[in-house]
């Protein structure tokens, strides 16, 4: 069975012993991903089942260094996780709900943590949101039981999609491979079952005894992690202007952007120039957000309770958050993507190059293409990419310089404030056509063209390309090749490391030997 279907197996299997279980002294709710207090399922239930029987709530949060290296989690995540620790520890402290934070050296142990904490604190129920990567499945499976076998009581609740994964199936009962059928038919289903937008309220506040038994644990301080995900003081100071951390934020960036800028949303979305979208990622992949504020927040600008009807913006939003929905069930559903294997098996043979300087180029953002240039240096200066420029340069390094899709997935997740497993490898899988419901093989984008269609003025380039900055009109787009030569060889902009043209010529080869395909 794939990982979910056997934790829901094990689920199923100790549910007469698990509503055995009487409450002790506490109940815990376990942090991960979700890191807020409003429209959160696991919390609100672990709350409600305290508050059922007048005993403290606690929370706890493992920080596994270990954890973050496994999941190439980037610098600027990790620090923007701690950030937001700390404004969830307050906020839960407002409730008298103590945040436990504890580093645990290796993430094997984190189980044998949690149940020592447990029995430690005289806990008897364990609340948690489901995370659908592999190895979090098969964990919280081992968990499940391990709790069963101590007498207590684990519950692992769906709340990181707006619908949970395995919900829609095609006619045959199968998981959809394609994302329009897909999307009509999560529409239906969130239209059937209106309570999947429905909110979860913030935790009850511990009762004044309830908070004096567990006082000891508001002490704990939120650790600062490894050495080598730590940004230097520069770096620290340049993200955290740019994306200010905690679920306050993240409700206040969604507010405004639902006021100025939705509306447009579908016209302008495209174009990296114009700050058109959310940028809401962030939230959405440390969980400062939830999905189904995010869904039903939109729709309640509408004038229609409707998600796939009345203003164009609105629709196109909803429609890109459930792109979010999509690539977790896809996930779910074949896990081997986990695997760094391709969605579709058929391109597993093609030659790809591993030219060490032509990646080194693109990571630097030194290219000669300067839409693509462009989009490096967001990244590294950013910690975020528009989307538009993700399918650009995804495109580029897998198609035009042939390099192997992996290291770009990698590379990202490395960079990404918003890293998220799922649509990253989504995303790649769709540029490099080797995933689901990709871009045909032989589409492959013209970085020139691209150029001219998104950024028609060039703004984007020159903000983040300054040898650029000076060049006027079209020669921006091509600078080598446009009469701005001496100007970019002067400012020291690289010329362009391939030829286009042959690149896609060689790209086409390839992948035709590599499918078999004509
Ligand atoms: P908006 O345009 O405002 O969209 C709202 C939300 O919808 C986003 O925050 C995001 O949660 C979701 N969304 C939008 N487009 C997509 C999409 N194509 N796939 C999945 N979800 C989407 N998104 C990530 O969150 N993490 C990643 O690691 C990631 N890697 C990507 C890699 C590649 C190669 C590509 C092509 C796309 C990737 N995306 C990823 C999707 C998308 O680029 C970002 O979600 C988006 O740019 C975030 O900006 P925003 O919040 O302003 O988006």
């Amino acid at each position: 069975p794939r990982p979910m279907e056997r934790l829901t197996a094990i689920l199923e299997e100790t549910s007469a012993a698990r509503k055995k279980v009487k409450v002790k002294d506490a109940v815990v709710h376990w942090f991960k991903m979700d890191l807020r207090i409003t429209d959160n399922r696991g919390l609100w239930e672990a709350s409600e089942k305290a508050r059922e029987a007048g005993v403290p709530l606690i929370c706890i949060y493992l920080v596994s260094p270990q954890d973050f290296e496994a999941h190439l989690t980037s610098a600027v995540r990790v620090d923007f996780t701690i950030r937001t620790l700390r404004i969830l520890k307050e906020d839960l402290a407002a409730l008298d709900i103590p945040l436990y934070v504890e580093t645990v050296e290796k993430r094997k142990e984190i189980p044998d943590r949690i149940i020592e904490f447990m029995e430690e604190w005289g806990a008897s129920h364990l609340f948690t949101n489901m995370e659908y990567e592999v190895d979090e499945l098969r964990r919280e499976a081992k968990l499940v039981k391990m709790c069963t076998d101590h007498g207590l009581a684990m519950e692992v609740f769906h709340d990181t999609c707006v619908v949970p994964p395995g919900a829609l199936t095609t006619g045959s009962g199968k998981q959809y491979a394609v994302y329009t059928p897909w999307y009509r038919s999560w529409v239906a289903y969130v239209h059937a079952n209106p309570e999947l937008l429905a909110t979860f309220d913030p935790p009850s506040k511990n009762p004044p005894d309830a908070r004096d038994k567990v006082a000891a644990l508001f002490d704990c301080d939120v650790p600062d992690v490894s050495e080598n995900k730590t940004l230097s003081k520069e770096d620290a100071k340049r993200f955290h202007a740019f994306w200010p951390a905690g679920e306050h934020e993240a409700k206040g960036r969604l507010e405004r952007f639902c006021e100025e800028k939705i509306g447009q949303y579908a016209k302008r979305r495209n174009f990296p120039a114009q700050a058109a979208t959310s940028s809401i990622s962030v939230h959405l992949a440390a969980g400062t957000l939830s999905a189904r504020t995010t869904v039903r927040t939109a729709r309640d600008r509408n004038k229609t309770k409707k998600l796939d009807a009345g203003n164009e913006g609105i629709q196109a939003w909803i429609s890109e958050v459930a792109w979010r929905d999509f690539y977790k069930h896809v996930l779910v559903n074949w896990p081997y993507i986990c695997m760094n294997k391709p969605f579709k098996p058929e391109y597993s043979n093609i030659e790809w190059s591993y030219n060490a300087s032509h990646f080194k180029a693109w990571c630097e953002g030194r290219t000669g293409f300067p839409i693509v240039d462009a989009a490096m240096r967001q990244i590294r200066g950013m910690g975020y990419m528009h989307n538009r420029c993700r399918m650009i340069v995804a495109s580029f390094l897998s198609k035009d310089l042939l390099i192997d899709w992996r290291m770009g997935e990698r590379f990202f997740m490395e960079h990404l404030i918003d890293g998220d497993f799922a649509s990253n490898n989504g995303g790649w899988g769709f540029s490099s056509s080797v995933g689901i419901d990709a871009q045909p093989y032989f589409r492959i984008f013209n970085p020139l063209l691209q150029s001219e269609k998104f950024d028609p003025e060039g703004d984007y380039i020159r903000k983040w390309v300054p040898e650029l900055k000076d060049v006027r009109g079209k020669a921006i787009h091509d600078p080598y090749g446009r009469g701005a030569a001496e100007q970019a060889k002067k400012a020291g902009y690289p010329r362009a490391i391939v030829d286009h043209k042959d690149s896609r010529n060689r790209a086409l080869s390839a992948y035709k030997a590599g499918t078999g395909r004509d």
